[in-house]
Parts: structure tokens; C-alpha cells; sequence
């Protein structure tokens, strides 16, 4: 009856009716946000817990960006890197400077970023390492998600993501994540990187066991080849560092970057490295007609600033633990695993109770947004402007949703 004269059903059947359906999404069509909230078509109010995948870390519309985006829309917009703009150099020195590292080279998908460090890191194996031509390697772990070119599919493990889009492209070895012996023994002569995510997040949330990133560091320098740190889901503040990496003191030779860096607004993605590195590239070698633009720099400059604040990496760390304690106190009652780094949470419902595409729907009803990745296992990624009272909303509603 009520639904009759709601908009929801009908806008969720156009969507659907209307696009590939490559996507299964939950049956909500927002229409407005602010921060941690969305409010649909109907006017019902939502808790986002997934922050767009962490491409919302400083929540929807957050008015610094949001000022800088009106202003740069009022002054220009493109000039693609055929000529130079004035919010180039700021972005880019800005975000070197966060990094820690010498040179920017910006994209605009994150999947961008990895096949820019793909191309970077084979250009420097033949032309630094002195690699044989066509035979340079990179390794990579099970269970990666780096996006869905077909180069990048081509070293997934995830069939879905993979099968009948062959063929591959060679030059990728897996091994497990998170086993340093099995990494070190599938390196030879032609690798020229390690490809690693580190922690996966669409895998659940995975953290490798402690000791394992600063043995990859490790072993990447005694070998002689690029440690490639995939933060494209991890970084900007997303597990209560700046960088997953920095939970252990590590710095890899090259960050990827992506989601977050475009505060929500605008595809930002950026690979950041020194210029030993990123140097190998000569103009006409690589490019992209959208990166680096005018209002992509304008609004990344202000996420580097909020970054460098450091208050969203504390925030971070602080509500985290909040969520973190929440989520343990579930474990037996539903839950069966909980992993949490920061405000980033995978939790593995008990299968015998539902699916995770059942609790999201579920969560969705109570209007908390979530997204399930594989099987029974759900990930939680608010944004970091997320405030404890909302934090514990999403924990009650959870608990009902799991005692059910
Ligand atoms: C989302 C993601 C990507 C791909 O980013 P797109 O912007 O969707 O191309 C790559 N790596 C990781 C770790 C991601 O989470």
C-alpha cells in the first residue's frame, strides 16, 4: 500500500531497467547527503557505512571541498597537460610532500594509477635494473583487487572478476598474501616489482600478518626491485595512518593512490615516487587527457590540506577503536570473524544465519548502508566524519540485524 506511492520501487526498476547489470546494488535511490548520511528519493534518512568504498573519507559534500570545486568551476575547468594550469604545482608538490616522496605523475581512475606503476615499474626494470627486453615480471598476491582493465584482471584470483576476458596479459606471478617465504621464492632475475595491497579490502578487510610488509620492504631491496604499495582503498587516513603502510614504518617505492584523493567529488587517482623512479618516463611515453586537471587539483589540494592536519587520521584511530570494541563484543553472537584497522572493519557473519548480501539488505532496512564483498563477509568504511553516537547507532542496528 505504502509502497504504491512511494518513488523507491519505481526508481530502483528504471535503474535497473536501463544500464548493464554489472553491478547488483541495494534496492536504495538517494538523491541527497551531507556527510555521514544519506536521505533517498522518499525522504528516508540512511547511515553510509561504506563511504563510497573509501572514496568519501571525509564524507559526502564536506564544505572546504565542496568551496574549492564552486570556485574552480567558476575559473576553469580543463586545459588538458598540453599547457600548464595554476593549480598543478601546488597539487603536486602538496601531495609529494605528504607522501614523502619527489615527483606526482596524476591520473584519474584508480586503475589508472596501477597500470601507470604497472608501465613505471617495467620501463625501470629495462632501463635501471637492466632487465632482458619483454621479460620483466611482477609479483602480486592471491586475493588482489586492483581494478578492472584487462590487464588487471588478468592477474585477479577472483574467477568472477577474470573468466572470458582473456586473453592475459603475461608478465604477473601470484602468491598467497601475507607467506614472505612464498613472495621471496617467486622472485627471479626479470622481477622488476611486488604489486601488493597492504591490507585487502576487497577481499574482507584482510591484514597480513604483522612483520610481513617490512619483510616485502625488505626483501624489494635486497633484490633490487620496486615495492608498489596499492593505498588506492587504504590510504588518506582510511585505517588511522596516513598510509596502511605507515602502521608498520614502511615506505614503499611507489604509492598508488585514487578514491579519496578526489574528496568525493571528482576521479583523482595519482602514483607518487621518487624521481629514480618516476623519471624513467619521457613526454609522449604515457599520459591521460583528464589527469591532473584544473578542478581535479583544485579539490585534491584541499584533501591533501585536510590530510596534513592530521585530524582525520586521528579521528580514525579513535572511533576505530570504538568500532573495533563494538564489533569484538559481536563475535559468538553472530559474528564469527572481525578485522579493524582504524575505521575499517570486514566481518564474517556466521554463514548459517544469512548471507552478506542478506545482512546488508537487512542493515539497509534499518537504515544503515553496507556492502557485502565475498559470501557471508560484509566491510564497514564510514566516512571518518562519523561521530561515536552514529558509530554505536550502526553497532545496535548490527546486533539487532545478527539476533534476528
Ligand atoms: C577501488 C580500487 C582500485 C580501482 O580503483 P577505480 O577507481 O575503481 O579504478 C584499485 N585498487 C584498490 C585497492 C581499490 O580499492
Amino acid at each position: 500500500m505504502v509502497d504504491d506511492i512511494l518513488r523507491t520501487p519505481g526508481a530502483v526498476r528504471d535503474a535497473e531497467r536501463w544500464t548493464a547489470h554489472n553491478y547488483h546494488p541495494l534496492p536504495v535511490v538517494i538523491s541527497s547527503a551531507e556527510g555521514a548520511w544519506l536521505t533517498d528519493v522518499d525522504g528516508r534518512r540512511y547511515l553510509d557505512c561504506l563511504a563510497g568504498y573509501s572514496a568519501l573519507n571525509f564524507g559526502h559534500r564536506h564544505p572546504q571541498l565542496i568551496a574549492a570545486a564552486h570556485a574552480q568551476l567558476d575559473r576553469l575547468t580543463l586545459t588538458s597537460r598540453a599547457f600548464i594550469h595554476d593549480q598543478f604545482a601546488d597539487f603536486c608538490r602538496e601531495l609529494a610532500e605528504l607522501c614523502g616522496k619527489d615527483l606526482v605523475l596524476p591520473m584519474n581512475t584508480g586503475a589508472e594509477a596501477v597500470e601507470t606503476g604497472i608501465k613505471v615499474a617495467r620501463k625501470w626494470g629495462y632501463q635501471v635494473k637492466g632487465v632482458a627486453a619483454g621479460q620483466a615480471n611482477i609479483v602480486v598476491a592471491e586475493g588482489n583487487f586492483h581494478g578492472r582493465t584487462t590487464t588487471i584482471v588478468s592477474f585477479s584470483t577472483d574467477e568472477d572478476a577474470r573468466a572470458d576476458f582473456g586473453p592475459y596479459t603475461p608478465g604477473f606471478t601470484v602468491v598467497p598474501y601475507g607467506d614472505l617465504d612464498a613472495l621471496a621464492a617467486a622472485i627471479d632475475e626479470n622481477t622488476v616489482a611486488v604489486l601488493l595491497e597492504p591490507i585487502q579490502g576487497e577481499q574482507g578487510v584482510v591484514v597480513p600478518p604483522e612483520g610481513y610488509l617490512p619483510g616485502v620492504r625488505q626483501v624489494c631491496t635486497e633484490r633490487n626491485l620496486l615495492f608498489i604499495a596499492d593505498e588506492i582503498q587504504s590510504g588518506l587516513g582510511r585505517t588511522g595512518e596516513t598510509f596502511a603502510c605507515d602502521h608498520e614504518g614502511v615506505v614503499p617505492d611507489m604509492y598508488l593512490l585514487g578514491k579519496a584523493l578526489g574528496g568525493g567529488i571528482v576521479p583523482v587517482s595519482a602514483v607518487a615516487a621518487n624521481a629514480d623512479v618516476l623519471g624513467v618516463l619521457k613526454p609522449g611515453q604515457h599520459g591521460s587527457t583528464f589527469g591532473g586537471n584544473p578542478l581535479a587539483c583544485a579539490v585534491a589540494i584541499e584533501v591533501v590540506r585536510l590530510l596534513a592536519t592530521g585530524e582525520f587520521q586521528r579521528r580514525s584511530a579513535e572511533l576505530g577503536e570504538r568500532l573495533r570494541a563494538g564489533l569484538e563484543g559481536l563475535l559468538g553472537k553472530g559474528l564469527v570473524g572481525v578485522r579493524v584497522r582504524g575505521l575499517w572493519a570486514g566481518l564474517d557473519i556466521d554463514p548459517a544465519l544469512m548471507s552478506g548480501r542478506e545482512a546488508c539488505e537487512r542493515l539497509a532496512a534499518r537504515g544503515v548502508l553496507a556492502k557485502d564483498t565475498h559470501g557471508s563477509t560484509i566491510r564497514l568504511a564510514p566516512p571518518l566524519v562519523i561521530t561515536e553516537e552514529e558509530i554505536d547507532l550502526a553497532l545496535t542496528q548490527l546486533a539487532e540485524v545478527l539476533a534476528a
